[in-house]
């Protein structure tokens, strides 16, 4: 599997050398490519981002430089697209004005050239992109690899990553991530490629927010690679997880030896060398459980996923 990450501190990628992912790099079963955003800008502070249009704090990953950054990944070949439509009134040129106070955050370390300052008596009528004249590249429709990359942004604000996203993705063989910043990136950019033809996927790792897609893209990164074939010593050890198969449950509790320790004995049925008793035990366990911390999952079950006994439970 291909693997491309964008992001503006691609250093936060390293730590993808060690352990299984490590190993699965050096196998060859995975190729990952961290790259730097800034690389695509063309400007003296490489910037990345500008003011939120509409007012607001903090910035906004502005699309030109990851449109750039994408094309060329995703192999897109530029296009000339005619911007003169792009024409706002005068209310609209007023509110972009006012947008140009929005504080900065705290990890601005440059702000962009923003928005024409030349607008900021609100008189100007007709903006329009690069005064109307010039045309911007971007790619020609449909002409993504055949083999289908999918394109995927961690948003907090957006639907949540799951197991089953996992297992899909895991079949994949390119994945290009683009890792926010700031107060996100603008909406267009997976607007714009989905237009293209191009599977674009937002995902939120959890209902709190992080300063970055790093971290989540590493996550999601994790818990795809690790259902890949080969990625694993023990295939074994991923087929009865927490969250997976029909009757995603929660998984059972865990022992090792010793038997008993600081005074804590691990329940007797496990040492009875008793298979049908002991995976009858595990499964009661992982309802019971799932019911009292999961009860959403409970609500999901197929019932064509519970035998009798289950149902007693
Ligand atoms: N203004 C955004 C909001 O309130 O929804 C938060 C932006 S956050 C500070 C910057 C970036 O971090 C996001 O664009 C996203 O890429 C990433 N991020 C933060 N929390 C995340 C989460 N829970 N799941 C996935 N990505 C997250």
């Amino acid at each position: 599997m291909k693997i491309d990450i964008v992001s503006v501190f691609p250093e936060y990628f390293d730590v993808l050398g060690l352990s299984l992912m490590g190993k699965a790099q050096a196998k060859g079963l995975l190729q990952i490519t961290a790259h730097n955003l800034r690389d695509w800008t063309h400007d003296v502070h490489h910037s990345v981002d500008d003011t939120p249009v509409g007012g607001g704090a903090g910035m906004v990953m502005k699309p030109e430089v990851w449109a750039e950054c994408l094309d060329d990944l995703l192999g897109l070949q530029p296009a000339t697209v005619d911007e003169t439509e792009c024409t706002l009134d005068a209310d609209d040129s007023a509110t972009i004005a006012d947008s140009a106070d929005a504080t900065v955050s705290d990890e601005v370390v440059e702000s962009s050239d923003a928005i024409a300052s030349d607008e900021s008596d609100g008189m100007s009528a007709d903006i329009t992109a690069e005064n109307a004249t010039e045309a911007h590249d971007a790619p020609v429709p449909g002409t993504a690899a055949s083999d289908a990359p999918v394109l995927i942004f961690p948003n907090p604000s957006a639907p949540l990553f799951t197991q089953r996203d996992a297992t899909e993705l895991s079949h994949a063989n390119h994945l290009l991530f683009g890792c926010g910043r700031y107060e996100g990136y603008d909406s267009r950019i997976p607007d714009y490629y989905r237009t293209q033809g191009i599977d674009v996927r937002e995902y939120s790792i959890g209902d709190y927010v992080l300063n970055g897609g790093e971290v989540a893209v590493s996550v999601m990164l994790e818990a795809i690679t690790r259902l890949m074939p080969g990625f694993m010593g023990n295939p074994d050890s991923i087929v009865e997880e927490s969250y997976t198969g029909e009757g995603a449950l929660l998984e059972h509790r865990q022992y090792t030896k010793p038997a008993t320790w600081r005074g804590l004995a691990v329940p007797d049925v496990l040492l009875s060398g008793d298979h049908g008793k002991v995976d009858r035990f595990r499964r009661d366990e992982a309802l019971a459980r799932t019911n009292e911390i999961r009860p959403d999952l409970i609500a999901k079950l197929d019932c064509k996923a519970l035998d009798k006994a289950d149902r007693k439970t």
